[in-house]
Protein backbone atom coordinates (compact mmCIF):
# COMPACT_ATOMS: atom_id res chain seq x y z
CA UNK A 1 0.00 0.00 0.00
CA UNK A 2 0.96 3.32 -0.99
CA UNK A 3 -0.72 6.55 0.55
CA UNK A 4 -0.23 9.56 -1.73
CA UNK A 5 -1.95 11.97 0.25
CA UNK A 6 -1.22 12.59 4.34
CA UNK A 7 -1.08 15.42 6.35
CA UNK A 8 1.22 16.41 9.45
CA UNK A 9 1.17 19.44 11.87
CA UNK A 10 2.76 21.44 9.22
CA UNK A 11 -0.54 22.20 8.59
CA UNK A 12 -3.68 20.47 10.03
CA UNK A 13 -2.53 16.74 11.27
CA UNK A 14 -1.70 15.73 14.33
CA UNK A 15 1.27 14.45 14.06
CA UNK A 16 5.02 15.48 13.38
CA UNK A 17 6.41 13.91 9.63
CA UNK A 18 8.21 11.53 12.03
CA UNK A 19 5.75 9.71 13.71
CA UNK A 20 3.46 9.75 11.07
CA UNK A 21 5.90 7.79 8.83
CA UNK A 22 6.61 5.32 11.39
CA UNK A 23 3.28 4.82 12.28
CA UNK A 24 2.82 4.29 8.13
CA UNK A 25 5.29 1.97 8.01
CA UNK A 26 3.63 -0.07 11.18
CA UNK A 27 0.71 -0.32 8.77
CA UNK A 28 2.61 -2.00 6.39
CA UNK A 29 2.89 0.76 3.92
CA UNK A 30 5.81 0.64 1.45
CA UNK A 31 5.29 4.49 0.33
CA UNK A 32 3.59 7.53 1.65
CA UNK A 33 3.86 11.23 0.37
CA UNK A 34 3.26 14.40 3.39
CA UNK A 35 0.94 16.44 1.54
CA UNK A 36 -0.01 18.96 3.89
CA UNK A 37 -2.41 21.87 2.56
CA UNK A 38 -0.35 24.65 1.30
CA UNK A 39 -1.36 28.02 -0.34
CA UNK A 40 0.97 31.12 -1.31
CA UNK A 41 1.00 31.80 2.04
CA UNK A 42 3.01 28.73 3.64
CA UNK A 43 4.34 26.87 0.30
CA UNK A 44 7.94 27.64 1.18
CA UNK A 45 7.28 27.36 4.62
CA UNK A 46 6.50 23.48 4.65
CA UNK A 47 8.78 22.61 1.18
CA UNK A 48 11.91 23.86 2.99
CA UNK A 49 11.53 21.82 6.52
CA UNK A 50 9.86 19.31 4.89
CA UNK A 51 12.03 18.28 1.53
CA UNK A 52 15.48 17.67 3.66
CA UNK A 53 13.87 16.17 6.98
CA UNK A 54 12.20 13.47 4.79
CA UNK A 55 15.84 13.13 3.40
CA UNK A 56 17.42 12.16 6.51
CA UNK A 57 14.53 10.25 7.74
CA UNK A 58 14.61 7.74 4.65
CA UNK A 59 17.76 6.52 5.24
CA UNK A 60 16.22 5.15 8.58
CA UNK A 61 13.15 3.38 7.64
CA UNK A 62 12.18 0.92 4.98
CA UNK A 63 9.26 2.78 3.88
CA UNK A 64 9.67 5.45 1.43
CA UNK A 65 8.19 9.40 2.12
CA UNK A 66 8.06 11.44 -0.19
CA UNK A 67 7.78 15.55 0.34
CA UNK A 68 4.52 17.22 -0.92
CA UNK A 69 1.85 19.54 -0.86
CA UNK A 70 -2.03 19.71 -1.87
CA UNK A 71 -2.75 22.34 -3.09
CA UNK A 72 -5.91 23.74 -1.32
CA UNK A 73 -8.88 25.98 -1.90
CA UNK A 74 -6.14 28.47 -4.00
CA UNK A 75 -8.06 29.90 -6.99
CA UNK A 76 -8.05 28.03 -10.13
CA UNK A 77 -5.84 30.42 -12.01
CA UNK A 78 -2.99 30.29 -9.43
CA UNK A 79 -2.70 26.29 -9.67
CA UNK A 80 -0.58 25.99 -12.28
CA UNK A 81 1.85 28.14 -11.23
CA UNK A 82 1.80 27.27 -7.78
CA UNK A 83 2.38 23.16 -8.48
CA UNK A 84 5.64 24.86 -10.63
CA UNK A 85 6.56 26.21 -7.46
CA UNK A 86 6.02 23.36 -5.67
CA UNK A 87 8.28 21.50 -8.21
CA UNK A 88 11.11 23.74 -7.53
CA UNK A 89 11.22 23.74 -4.45
CA UNK A 90 11.80 19.71 -4.19
CA UNK A 91 7.87 18.73 -4.02
CA UNK A 92 7.93 14.90 -5.20
CA UNK A 93 4.15 14.68 -5.31
CA UNK A 94 1.70 17.78 -6.02
CA UNK A 95 -1.76 17.19 -4.78
CA UNK A 96 -4.57 19.30 -5.42
CA UNK A 97 -8.02 19.44 -2.83
CA UNK A 98 -10.44 18.83 -5.67
CA UNK A 99 -14.31 19.77 -5.53
CA UNK A 100 -15.05 17.71 -2.96
CA UNK A 101 -19.02 17.79 -2.72
CA UNK A 102 -18.36 18.73 1.51
CA UNK A 103 -16.60 21.90 0.65
CA UNK A 104 -17.25 25.31 -1.09
CA UNK A 105 -14.35 24.69 -3.44
CA UNK A 106 -13.96 26.94 -6.41
CA UNK A 107 -15.43 25.83 -9.19
CA UNK A 108 -13.18 25.24 -12.01
CA UNK A 109 -10.49 23.53 -9.55
CA UNK A 110 -10.59 20.17 -11.06
CA UNK A 111 -9.84 21.91 -14.43
CA UNK A 112 -7.38 23.47 -13.43
CA UNK A 113 -5.33 21.01 -11.62
CA UNK A 114 -5.88 18.64 -14.32
CA UNK A 115 -4.22 21.18 -17.29
CA UNK A 116 -1.49 21.80 -14.73
CA UNK A 117 -1.01 18.12 -15.12
CA UNK A 118 -0.56 17.66 -11.38
CA UNK A 119 0.47 14.80 -9.79
CA UNK A 120 -2.94 13.27 -7.82
CA UNK A 121 -6.53 15.06 -7.86
CA UNK A 122 -8.10 14.07 -4.73
CA UNK A 123 -11.58 13.72 -4.07
CA UNK A 124 -12.72 15.24 -6.82
CA UNK A 125 -16.41 15.41 -6.47
CA UNK A 126 -18.39 15.87 -9.26
CA UNK A 127 -15.99 15.26 -12.21
CA UNK A 128 -17.51 14.83 -15.84
CA UNK A 129 -16.25 12.53 -18.25
CA UNK A 130 -14.19 15.04 -20.45
CA UNK A 131 -11.99 15.85 -17.41
CA UNK A 132 -11.54 11.78 -16.70
CA UNK A 133 -10.30 11.78 -20.51
CA UNK A 134 -7.97 14.38 -19.92
CA UNK A 135 -6.54 13.20 -16.43
CA UNK A 136 -6.41 10.08 -18.40
CA UNK A 137 -4.06 12.27 -21.54
CA UNK A 138 -2.09 14.00 -19.06
CA UNK A 139 -1.37 11.23 -16.58
CA UNK A 140 -3.25 12.85 -13.56
CA UNK A 141 -4.05 10.07 -10.53
CA UNK A 142 -7.67 10.46 -9.60
CA UNK A 143 -8.17 9.98 -5.86
CA UNK A 144 -10.39 7.60 -4.52
CA UNK A 145 -10.63 9.36 -0.80
CA UNK A 146 -11.10 7.00 2.63
CA UNK A 147 -11.62 10.08 4.36
CA UNK A 148 -15.49 10.82 5.64
CA UNK A 149 -17.48 13.38 3.75
CA UNK A 150 -15.05 13.70 0.75
CA UNK A 151 -15.66 9.86 0.00
CA UNK A 152 -19.30 10.66 -0.93
CA UNK A 153 -18.37 10.66 -4.64
CA UNK A 154 -15.98 7.90 -4.52
CA UNK A 155 -18.49 5.98 -6.43
CA UNK A 156 -18.76 8.81 -9.67
CA UNK A 157 -15.24 9.25 -10.06
CA UNK A 158 -14.35 4.74 -10.00
CA UNK A 159 -17.15 4.67 -12.85
CA UNK A 160 -15.66 7.93 -15.00
CA UNK A 161 -12.11 6.65 -14.66
CA UNK A 162 -13.04 3.69 -16.18
CA UNK A 163 -14.79 4.82 -18.99
CA UNK A 164 -12.10 7.62 -19.60
CA UNK A 165 -8.88 4.85 -19.06
CA UNK A 166 -8.12 7.22 -16.16
CA UNK A 167 -6.04 5.86 -13.33
CA UNK A 168 -6.93 5.73 -9.41
CA UNK A 169 -5.24 5.45 -5.99
CA UNK A 170 -6.99 5.09 -2.78
CA UNK A 171 -5.67 7.49 0.07
CA UNK A 172 -6.42 8.10 3.70
CA UNK A 173 -6.15 11.67 3.57
CA UNK A 174 -4.97 10.79 7.12
CA UNK A 175 -4.64 13.86 9.47
CA UNK A 176 -4.46 11.68 12.77
CA UNK A 177 -3.00 8.31 13.21
CA UNK A 178 -6.19 6.42 13.40
CA UNK A 179 -6.73 7.55 9.90
CA UNK A 180 -4.00 5.34 8.04
CA UNK A 181 -5.41 2.67 6.23
CA UNK A 182 -4.08 -0.52 5.56
CA UNK A 183 -4.21 -2.42 1.73
CA UNK A 184 -6.79 -4.41 3.05
CA UNK A 185 -9.02 -1.28 4.13
CA UNK A 186 -7.91 0.85 0.67
CA UNK A 187 -9.19 -2.53 -1.43
CA UNK A 188 -12.57 -2.24 0.32
CA UNK A 189 -12.53 1.23 -0.02
CA UNK A 190 -12.23 0.52 -4.20
CA UNK A 191 -14.36 -2.18 -4.02
CA UNK A 192 -16.86 -0.03 -2.33
CA UNK A 193 -17.18 2.25 -4.94
CA UNK A 194 -17.82 0.60 -7.43
CA UNK A 195 -13.84 -0.97 -8.66
CA UNK A 196 -14.15 -4.93 -9.90
CA UNK A 197 -12.12 -7.58 -7.85
CA UNK A 198 -10.21 -7.81 -11.18
CA UNK A 199 -9.68 -4.50 -11.50
CA UNK A 200 -8.10 -4.11 -7.75
CA UNK A 201 -4.25 -4.99 -8.96
CA UNK A 202 -3.71 -2.47 -11.74
CA UNK A 203 -5.34 -0.03 -9.70
CA UNK A 204 -2.90 -0.29 -6.48
CA UNK A 205 0.13 -1.06 -8.94
CA UNK A 206 -0.79 3.09 -9.97
CA UNK A 207 0.73 4.26 -7.13
CA UNK A 208 3.43 1.39 -6.90
CA UNK A 209 4.72 2.64 -10.31
CA UNK A 210 4.13 6.70 -9.82
CA UNK A 211 6.66 5.83 -6.46
CA UNK A 212 8.76 3.72 -8.67
CA UNK A 213 9.30 7.33 -11.21
CA UNK A 214 9.77 9.71 -8.19
CA UNK A 215 12.14 7.46 -6.03
CA UNK A 216 14.12 5.56 -8.81
CA UNK A 217 13.08 2.55 -7.21
ZN1 LIG B 1 -8.09 17.76 0.41
ZN1 LIG C 1 -5.94 16.40 2.40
Amino acid sequence: MIDLHTHTFFSDGTMVPAELIRRAETKGLRGIALTDHADPSNLELILERLVPAIKELNRHHRIVALAGVELTHVPPKLIASLAERARSLGAQVVVVHGETIVEPVEPGTNQAAIEARVDVLAHPGLLTLEQARLAARNGVLLELSARQGHCLANGLVARLAREAGARLVVDSDAHASRDLIDRATAEKVALGAGVRQEELAALFANADRFLAGVAGL
